[in-house]
């Protein structure tokens, strides 16, 4: 027994198994620290070796800039880093290491071996060795290429409980794979390879253009993915997102298929996960998840990624500000999702509903440049767009960014929190001439049949029959479009009612008793503070105590909801992200319902010009492509493919 009165100072070697609790969880949690060295150490090869899962070997060699000889026995203490040196450095670390922790904690719990070279010569080269229990490496000449290799033996052989943890080799070997697609996404520009029992299971090559970063995606998430994504490259004052959503007719049931980097570390974080959510919540079928590879570039001093030993959280420094901006941009990027978006051979929702290589029918060939443009977005010219170059992300441009992006999208209901001007007229030219526009649309009588001197023919063509009373047949330009009346036009009064509840003033109601609330008092402050906010939404809340809140007031479409959890979801909302959408989900979710009432039923007769008048809405709609619930309205099959159809011309 030790005497538990004396303070004494732990062993180095304890000291890091202790560490090592933290980072070092299974042979996945190895695998990735391996990988971020050499990610760190400017790789352009990594090739990633595993037996039994990972518990009996794993490996990481890499072509990057290798370790000095004197550096070698360091590399392998605690606390010791090449990659910082002081605080100013930790305020901007662009490397994904800095905590000089893995490599100590990974030895003291493994059998670990070091292999280095910094120079071209492939007969230099060193080998350092640690096991058992003496921390001391030693260090002795060992033939190598330029580059590091790591190789850890037996993890946890000397900490069993640990090691009892371990589960089978395939779950490990599962959880290594995740690990490596993370990081292979991570760095489109590096080559890859994984092993696992001398099996090849991923060989990447490096990727410098789209059609190598597509065939990368496509590798290690399916072509069903790729199929089914939207590309998208969307650069405002410093901050810069790229990358692939997934159409929403395209959601999954699980959160898997999600990836998310900050300046290329991968990240899982609730301020990005709400804005994503926020961004598909009224296209995406109840309880689904979307599916999306997004890179978001910033200047590292906005973010503090020494959050959490493993670094998977980072902290915005200002995150209202990136809220929005990842908000925005994936909002406009699916709702200009919509017929005639896509390309020659581009895809249509209804075949993004199935699942890959199911119902085409002929030719299941798929290349990968043609599915780059079948959703592509147009380059995205908003106001406030900055040349390329290191400009400082700061808090005007992004609400610049805004202010333009709310001038093209004047009925977006993103405005409901966010100062509008109050006249159509203040929102600058560009909402004059969308407000006109829509104003237009309405009123301008809407075209039967093609106008002679109209050459290009609208995407959704022309409705020639109704079928069995549901759906309507269209021929278009490039085959024929058949279109689920119900859905579609549900979608489109939606959006209508939308337009009009959240673009007018909200008419609120001040409710005959008003609702008493206990709050913490972080809730009244955040009321207080909020108050113009929540009056802007309608709700009228007052601070009648240290720990009392009293509703007043709430929009009349509300004035029968159960107020006082959305009133509590929403001041949480507020004091988290700096915004709440819950009242606006709440009234969306009304006028769901009341626009699923109020749109045309199955088995009504339309007449050709109704049909067509559809048609022509679905086009200018956004989020036309699938109904308030997430599924496809419409699908289309080209000329092409009725020729395969029938063996035509081959
Ligand atoms: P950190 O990455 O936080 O600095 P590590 O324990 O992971 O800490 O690594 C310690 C040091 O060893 C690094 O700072 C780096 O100098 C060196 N190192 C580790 N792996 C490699 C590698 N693959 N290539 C070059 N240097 C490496
Ligand atoms: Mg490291």
């Amino acid at each position: 027994m030790t005497d538990s009165r004396h303070i004494r100072i732990l062993d180095p070697r304890l000291a890091n198994q202790i560490a090592a609790g933290e980072v070092v969880e299974r042979p996945a949690s190895v695998v990735k620290e391996l990988i971020e060295n050499a990610i760190d150490a400017g790789s352009r090869r990594i090739e990633v070796e595993l037996e039994a899962g990972g518990a009996r070997l794993i490996r990481v060699r890499d072509d990057g800039s290798g370790i000095d000889e004197d550096d070698l026995p360091l590399a392998l203490s605690r606390h010791a880093t090449s990659k910082i040196a002081s605080l100013e450095d930790l305020e901007g670390v662009a490397s994904l290491g800095f905590r000089g922790e893995a490599l100590a904690s990974i030895s003291s719990v493994s059998r670990l071996e070091l292999m280095s070279n910094v120079a071209e010569d492939p007969t230099g080269g060193w080998r350092v060795v640690v096991e058992g229990r003496r921390m001391e490496p030693r260090v002795s000449p060992s033939p190598h290429p330029r580059g590091t290799s790591v190789t850890v033996r037996d993890l946890f052989f000397n900490t069993p409980a640990r090691r009892k943890f371990l589960r089978t080799e395939k779950t490990e070997f599962g959880h290594v794979e995740e690990a490596f697609r993370r990081q292979a996404l991570s760095r489109l520009d590096i080559g890859w390879v994984l092993r696992h029992n001398q099996k090849t299971v991923h060989q990447l090559r490096p990727g410098d253009d789209l059609v190598g970063h597509e065939r990368r995606l496509q590798a290690l998430l399916g072509k069903a993915f790729l199929d089914n994504a939207l590309h998208l490259d969307l650069e405002v004052g410093g901050l810069r997102l790229w990358g692939w959503v997934g159409l929403p007719t395209h959601s999954r049931a699980q959160a898997d298929q999600q990836y998310f980097f900050v300046n290329g570390r991968v990240v899982r974080d609730r301020l990005v996960a709400h804005a994503i959510r926020q961004a598909y919540r009224d296209v995406l079928f109840h309880g689904r998840h979307p599916v999306f590879v997004l890179y978001l570039e910033v200047d590292p001093s906005v973010v503090d990624v020494n959050v959490h030993p493993t670094k998977h959280e980072v902290r915005f420094r200002d995150g209202r500000m990136v809220h929005d901006f990842l908000f925005s941009s994936l909002h406009r990027a699916l709702g200009e999702a919509r017929p005639g978006t896509q390309d020659e051979d581009g895809g249509t929702p209804a075949e993004a509903a199935e699942d890959a290589g199911s119902a085409t029918p002929a030719g299941g060939e798929h290349r990968v440049a043609e599915a780059a443009g079948r959703w592509q977005q147009q380059p995205m010219a908003l106001p406030g767009r900055e040349e390329e170059g290191g400009q400082k992300v700061t808090p005007d441009r992004v609400r610049a960014f805004m202010e333009g992006y709310r001038a093209l999208h004047p009925d977006h209901e993103d405005s409901l929190l966010t100062p509008q001007p109050a006249a159509p007229g203040a929102g600058g030219a560009a909402a004059d001439v969308a407000l006109a526009e829509r104003e237009a649309q309405a009123v301008r009588p809407r075209p039967a049949m093609p106008a002679e001197d109209d050459t290009r023919a609208p995407p959704l063509g022309y409705a020639v029959a109704q079928l069995h009373g549901i759906y309507i047949l269209s021929q278009t330009e490039r085959g024929l479009v058949v279109v689920d009346m119900h859905a579609a036009h549900e979608r489109i009064v939606y959006e209508r009612m939308k337009t009009q509840v959240h673009g007018g003033a909200l008419e609120a109601q001040p409710l005959l008793v008003p609702v008493s609330l206990a709050a913490s008092a972080a809730e009244v402050a955040t009321a207080e503070a909020e108050r113009e906010a929540f009056s802007r939404l309608g709700v009228e809340l007052d601070v009648a105590g240290p720990e009392t809140l009293l509703v007043r007031q709430v929009p009349t479409l509300l004035v029968d909801a159960d107020v006082e959890p959305l009133i509590r979801d929403m001041l949480g909302d507020l004091e988290r992200y700096g915004r709440s959408d819950r009242l606006e989900a709440h009234i969306n979710e009304l006028l769901a319902t009341m626009a699923c009432h109020g749109s045309v039923r199955a088995n009504r007769q339309l007449t050709l010009e109704e049909m067509n008048a559809l048609l022509r809405d679905m086009e200018r709609t956004e989020r036309s492509g699938q109904c308030n619930h997430g599924r496809p309205t419409w699908t289309e099959m080209s000329m092409k493919e009725l020729d395969r159809l029938f063996l035509r011309g081959q």
